[in-house]
Order: structure tokens, then C-alpha cells, then sequence
């Protein structure tokens, strides 16, 4: 058995976030600006057959799930080729994905044939003009499809709703809705500031609370559900629903305590919290010639000094902003 990656506040890791790309065909406001976005330069992306060999390290040490993410992993080419590469190396367990849908419907029956259970799917609001008004993009048909066939397919579909205040907090209800609807989870998550901008668009006021506040004025009889280990969200069932409610206080950062993630950006940065600035380049050490053994040594150095939780690891930054893009971690 894989010995356990454990870090210096006693929990265990075994979730890498895997960030394959930091571009994409929309332009979320709440993720990246309109215009003027440099994107990296292909040469200091990953490439496949590192990522491959990075996850077979972290497999060793005791990584069993990993989530493919970006950017829109789907704009990589060959993406689906290197998800079967990773599903063959011993010890990963699971393989998710996040996504926007917009790309994916025509690779639902690989993402059957990898085993990948569940797919998060982000989607912000139920109304089509409003999608194009947070996305930038006329795309909401394709996410609808993409939603339909994936539960055709049996995959469980969880959606990701970013609240944004002033902007779509009158779909929260109607987006819940799809939890009567369907099978599905649908969870609520706090705008964060990385937008690539450093804008903050307002003062963050919709917090979980605010968030559960409105549900149960639509769902009195809201009952919480136990904490799943290493949950981000807390979740939630009412009478009616056939999936569950979630919110996920990101910018709250309720959830560190039992945190059992790492991140890894397109350029090889390993962030051992989402709220760090990165804490080493593995990319570079692959590059410099380390060995696995050497590069196993970093990552375990790495998480054996990781910040208690997000203000700590925030604080870490020494005053640089908390406002590069989520496309370039992965969410
Ligand atoms: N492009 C894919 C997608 O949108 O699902 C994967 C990458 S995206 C960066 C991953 C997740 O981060 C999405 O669910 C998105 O809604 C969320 N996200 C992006 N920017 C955010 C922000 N500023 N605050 C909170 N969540 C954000
Ligand atoms: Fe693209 Fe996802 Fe960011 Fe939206 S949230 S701009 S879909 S990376």
C-alpha cells in the first residue's frame, strides 16, 4: 500500500487538482478579464509526459485522486488521451473533471469508457442572456446538451454556481430547482477574488450564510447533512429534492481544517492551498534533470510545511495581491 502523504497540521493529501491548461473559450468575469489576457507561452505549459510522470509520483506517495481542471481542460489538444494515461497509473483511484461544458459533449462516451464518475460542471445561472452577460460567450445551449447527455450516461453531474452579488443571485432558487428536477448537486460557491484583474466587484456580502438564508427561504425544512470527509461544501437535502444542496464558503475558508488538497497550475507550480503563491516549480526541477527520488523529496518537503489554512497561507504572500486568474489554478 502507498504510504500516506501527511502534512504538518496532521492531514492527510491525497487529492491533486490538476490545472492542464490556462486557456479558455470563455471569459467568466468573475475568472478572467475580457481582453487582454496572456495567456503562457506553450513552452512553459507542462507537457503531457510530465504531468504523467509527476502524478505517478505523487501515486507513490499516496495520491489516489486527481481532478483534471484548468482553464477548459477541453481546449488542450489530445487532452483525452493523456486522461487515459493517467487512469492506467497504479494507485489513482479516481479521475474527475471540471468543466464548462461547452466542449465536452462529444467526449461523454470516453469519459464513460475512463471511469470518470462524476463531472463538475460549471453553470451560473438558468437564463441565457444572463449566461452570455457572466461568460461573455453565447454558449448556454452546448452546457445544456453537455448536462442532459451526461446524465443519460449515467455520469453524476455536481454544478458549480459562482454567486455573484448584484449579478445572479435571483437564479440561486431557480438553479436549486435542478436539484427537484434531476439528480444532481448543485453547490452554491462564494466569489473569490481571482479574477485576473484584482478587482473585487463588490464587498463580497453573499456569504454562505447570506447564501443558506435565501435557500431556506424557498426550502424551510433545509436539513444539513454530516460532512463527507474532506467536503468543501456543506451540504444540504430538502423535501423534493432529489440531489443535494451545497455551498462552498470559499472565500470564507470554512473548510481547512480537514483540507486533503494540492495544486498543481499549467506551469508546473505546486500550491499546497489554493490561497498560496505557489511554493516550488516542479515543472523546473523535471527540467533541471532531478531524479524521481528528488523530486518525491520536494513534494514531501513541501507538504510538510504547509500553512494551517488559507488567511495563513494568504498572510504568506507578503503582500502580494490575491488576484491572479482561476484559470491558472484550477479552482
Ligand atoms: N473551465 C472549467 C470550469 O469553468 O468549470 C474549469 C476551470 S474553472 C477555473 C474551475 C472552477 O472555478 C469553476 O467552477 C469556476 O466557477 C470556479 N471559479 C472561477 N473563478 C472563480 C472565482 N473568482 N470565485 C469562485 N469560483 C471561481
Ligand atoms: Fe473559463 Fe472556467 Fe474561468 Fe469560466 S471559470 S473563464 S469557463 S476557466
Amino acid at each position: 500500500m502507498a504510504p500516506h502523504l501527511i502534512d504538518n497540521h496532521g492531514r492527510v493529501v491525497n487529492y491533486l487538482r490538476l490545472a492542464v491548461t490556462d486557456r479558455c473559450n470563455l471569459r467568466c468575469f468573475y475568472c478572467m478579464p475580457e481582453e487582454g489576457i496572456t495567456y503562457l507561452p506553450k513552452a512553459e505549459l507542462m507537457t503531457y509526459e510530465e504531468m504523467v510522470r509527476i502524478v505517478r509520483i505523487m501515486a507513490g506517495l499516496g495520491v489516489d485522486k486527481v481532478r483534471i481542471t484548468g482553464g477548459e481542460p477541453f481546449v488542450r489538444t489530445d487532452i483525452v488521451a493523456f486522461m487515459y494515461h493517467l487512469r492506467d497509473i497504479p494507485g489513482i483511484k479516481q479521475l474527475n473533471l471540471t468543466t464548462n461544458g461547452t466542449l465536452t459533449y462529444r467526449y461523454i462516451d470516453d469519459l464513460v469508457k475512463l471511469g470518470v464518475k462524476t463531472v463538475n460542471l460549471s453553470l451560473d445561472t438558468l437564463d441565457k442572456d444572463r449566461f452570455f452577460q457572466v461568460t461573455r460567450r453565447d454558449e448556454y445551449g452546448k452546457v445544456m446538451q453537455t448536462f442532459h447527455a451526461l446524465l443519460e450516461r449515467g455520469i453524476q453531474v455536481k454544478i458549480n454556481m459562482v454567486v455573484m452579488q448584484g449579478i445572479n443571485t435571483e437564479d440561486i432558487i431557480p438553479m436549486a430547482q435542478l436539484a427537484a428536477q434531476y439528480p444532481v448537486d448543485v453547490r452554491f460557491i462564494e466569489e473569490m477574488p481571482f479574477n485576473g484583474a484584482g478587482d473585487h466587484h463588490q464587498q463580497w456580502e453573499w456569504n454562505f450564510m447570506k447564501i443558506i438564508d435565501t435557500l431556506r427561504s424557498a426550502y424551510p425544512a433545509l436539513e444539513k447533512l454530516p460532512d463527507p470527509p474532506h467536503s468543501t461544501s456543506m451540504n444540504y437535502s430538502a423535501p423534493g429534492l432529489q440531489g443535494r444542496l451545497g455551498i462552498i464558503a470559499a472565500y470564507t475558508r470554512s473548510f481547512c481544517g480537514t483540507c486533503n488538497r494540492l495544486r498543481l497550475t499549467p506551469q508546473g507550480q505546486l500550491k499546497t492551498c489554493l490561497y498560496d503563491n505557489g511554493v516550488f516549480n516542479i515543472k523546473d526541477l523535471l527540467r533541471n534533470g532531478a531524479t524521481d527520488e528528488q523530486v518525491r523529496d520536494a513534494i514531501v518537503n513541501a507538504v510538510s510545511h504547509r500553512s494551517r489554512d488559507g488567511h495563513e497561507a494568504e498572510q504568506n504572500r507578503l503582500g502580494l495581491p490575491v488576484n491572479e486568474s482561476m484559470s491558472t489554478i484550477g479552482g
